[in-house]
């Protein structure tokens, strides 16, 4: 399984905003985006002088880009993705985000068993989930109504689980996933809405950035 291995924090300063890619980190003053708001490279230019000139084109690049790495999918599965949002009913951007949002990892980092995107890919590849009883360690599995997230019980002796499963702090998750964290099982209730996706971002840009 192809992924990005190169420092995250680079992806936030070329964005010029912060993706939230490294969990609580992104929330401290050690943010790389909060210490310093150049592109990446020693002396590039600010993202102010880079913005007033930016061409249509530029914009939906970026804006593909930036829900790309968001969630953290290569261009060849995200294509992927946009096709498959193509085929479908609704709008297609929402569609895209849809399918996006519906990804085991962004499953398992909603419903709070992980601190980020990444963390919960390594969870999964590493063999700690079950969805609805079996072992998933794919990733990109992508949850449907009724699907129960649990994790597996030889993994729940491990430190890490059994802190999590201690922690009393209110997991926020949004409308379309239930979780209880003592018994560290999320549920599906339905499939996610545009409205319930709560990532900035405009897809139309990245519909347009396609259809040229
Ligand atoms: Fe982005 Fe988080 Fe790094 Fe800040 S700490 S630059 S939000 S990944």
């Amino acid at each position: 399984m192809a992924r990005y291995i190169e420092p995250v924090c680079r992806l936030c300063r070329r964005e010029g905003e912060k993706l939230f890619l490294k969990g609580a980190r992104c929330l401290t003053p050690k943010c790389a985006l909060e210490r310093r708001g150049t592109l990446p490279g020693q002396h590039g230019p600010s993202m102010r002088d880079r913005r007033s000139k930016a061409s249509d084109y530029s914009l939906q690049l970026r804006e593909k880009q930036k829900m790309r790495r968001i969630y953290g999918v290569l261009e060849s599965q995200f294509r992927r993705y946009f096709r498959e949002a193509l085929k479908r009913r609704g709008v297609t951007g929402a569609e895209l985000l849809i399918l996006l949002e519906r990804r085991l990892d962004n499953v398992v980092y909603r419903l709070g068993f992980a601190p980020s995107r990444a963390a919960a890919r390594q969870l999964i590849t590493h063999a700690h989930l079950n969805v609805n009883d079996h072992p998933i360690n794919i990733p990109s599995y992508l949850v449907k109504p009724g699907d129960k997230i649990s994790v597996r019980e030889a993994s729940r002796k491990l430190k890490y689980f059994k802190e999590l499963a201690a922690d009393k702090e209110d997991v926020q998750t949004p409308n379309w996933l239930t979780v209880d964290r003592a018994t560290l099982t999320g549920f599906v209730n339905a499939l996610p809405k545009r409205e319930d996706i709560d990532v900035r971002l405009n897809e139309q840009l990245v519909v347009e950035y396609y259809s040229r």
